[in-house]
């Protein structure tokens, strides 16, 4: 590539480059091992392969048939579910697919607010789901910030949604998918959960599975999972072939056949003892995370986490979420800003950022290692770069930054 196209080999160097030199914090990424890549960057991108394994509209198709195949079975073995659909290009692709299966236009689909950890694809104005299907959105308690269910009933109750989505992006807890399902039962909803954030947990068994509760599951294969960009679905057996045909020839044409061979081989490694440590690591992390940077005046939302995120409360700081972001940035740490539940701050600003401990703990960073990384978070947070002294701290934190992940480096060489 460096012959062919030294501009893009430069650039696919220089994010080596960020990756070895900074704290990724970003709750949704991971870092994939040399396999995942390996399949990704593989012959397999050349092979159209519209259709399903041995009911393909190309020739060709018996080695993608394999990959496909042992992708499905895996995903299947991992999660126990029925079925399994791997071709959703993202999870925003394979949540189209959900919406095009089990409901028309103009349904109401009761799901998580935006504001309150929803995801776009859950109802907003500005995707396809706000504009072509009626939301009805829940919210968490004002007092716990947990999902307040008794809410979820009486909406369900009264609009009679055709789904009910549960799953978020910025949900730090456990959800009741028991409690999800007898709502749903309740009204004869089809019980959705998005389960892109977490999947990878469920897949180590560091957190409850939906399948067992779920008509469907929608998921992200490269967040916790440690898998490619790509989404997936499982779903009862009853609804396989609702499924299939939502994706494809419904909402997608050929499939990404080295995105679902890179897939295979990330369930593979999910299935490992080691992939289940690493699991449990990135839930206690995360706890680690949040507890460090209370101790920095921060506040966990809900007051910490059950997962491999954390939501976090900067009132108390005097920051925004847009200019933390941009103060950890300076410091080398990478994270996002976020809305918190009943956020009085417009959602460009927001008061709050969301961390995650996926890809540091890949590294290999512990829980003893997390008093630092929220100590940098935390003296970076503080630091005003309009001031000189601010300014300094940052350039000092950056070399602090680059110190610690020198120990534990990302894609070591
Ligand atoms: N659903 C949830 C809950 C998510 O958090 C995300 C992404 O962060 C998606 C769906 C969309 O996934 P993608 O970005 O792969 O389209």
């Amino acid at each position: 590539m460096a012959n062919t196209d030294p501009e893009i080999a430069d650039v696919v160097r220089s994010e080596l480059g960020r990756l070895r030199g900074g704290l990724q914090l970003i709750a949704s990424e991971n870092l994939t091992s040399p396999a995942v890549l390996a399949a990704l960057g593989s012959v397999l991108s050349n092979k159209y392969a519209e259709g399903y394994p041995g009911r393909r509209y190309y020739g060709g198709c018996e080695f993608v048939d394999r990959a496909e195949t042992l992708a499905i079975e895996r995903a299947k073995a991992l999660f126990g579910a029925e079925h399994a659909n791997v071709q959703p290009h993202s999870g925003a692709n394979a949540n189209l697919a959900v919406y095009s299966a089990f409901a028309e236009p103009g349904d109401a689909v009761l799901a998580m607010s935006l504001p309150h950890g929803g995801h776009l694809t859950h109802g907003s104005k500005v995707s396809f789901s706000g504009r072509w299907f009626t939301p009805v959105p829940y919210h968490v308690h004002k007092d716990t910030e947990l999902i307040d269910y008794d809410e979820v009933r009486d909406l369900a109750l009264l609009h009679r949604p055709k789904i009910i989505v549960a799953g978020a992006t910025a949900y730090p807890r456990t959800i009741d998918f028991a409690a999800f399902r007898a709502i749903a039962d309740e009204v004869h909803a089809i019980l959705w959960v998005d389960a892109a954030h977490f999947i990878g947990l469920v897949a180590g068994g560091a957190m409850d599975s939906p399948v067992p509760y779920a008509d469907v599951v929608s998921a992200t294969t490269h967040k916790v999972l440690r898998g490619p960009r790509g989404g997936m679905l499982l779903s009862r057996a009853e609804h396989a072939a609702a499924v299939d045909k939502a994706v494809f020839p419904f909402t997608q044409g050929g499939p990404f056949m080295h995105a679902i061979a890179a897939k295979a081989v990330a369930f593979r490694e999910a299935a490992t003892q080691e992939y289940r440590s690493y699991a449990r690591s990135v839930v206690e992390n995360a706890a680690a995370l949040a507890a460090a940077l209370e101790s920095e005046g921060m506040r966990a939302v809900s007051g910490g986490t059950d997962t491999h995120l954390a939501l976090i409360d900067l009132s108390a700081t005097g920051v925004s979420g847009a200019e933390a972001e941009s103060r950890c940035g300076a410091a080398g740490i990478t994270l996002n800003k976020n809305s918190i539940p009943f956020d009085p701050a417009p959602p460009a600003v927001t008061s709050g950022i969301r961390v995650g401990s996926a890809s540091v703990t890949t590294q290999g960073f512990g829980t003893s290692d997390m008093a630092l990384v929220g100590s940098l978070v935390g003296r970076a947070v503080a630091s005003d770069p309009a001031t000189d002294v601010g300014r300094k701290t940052l350039q000092q934190l950056s070399e602090e930054t680059a110190a610690l992940v020198s120990t534990k480096p990302a894609y070591p060489r």
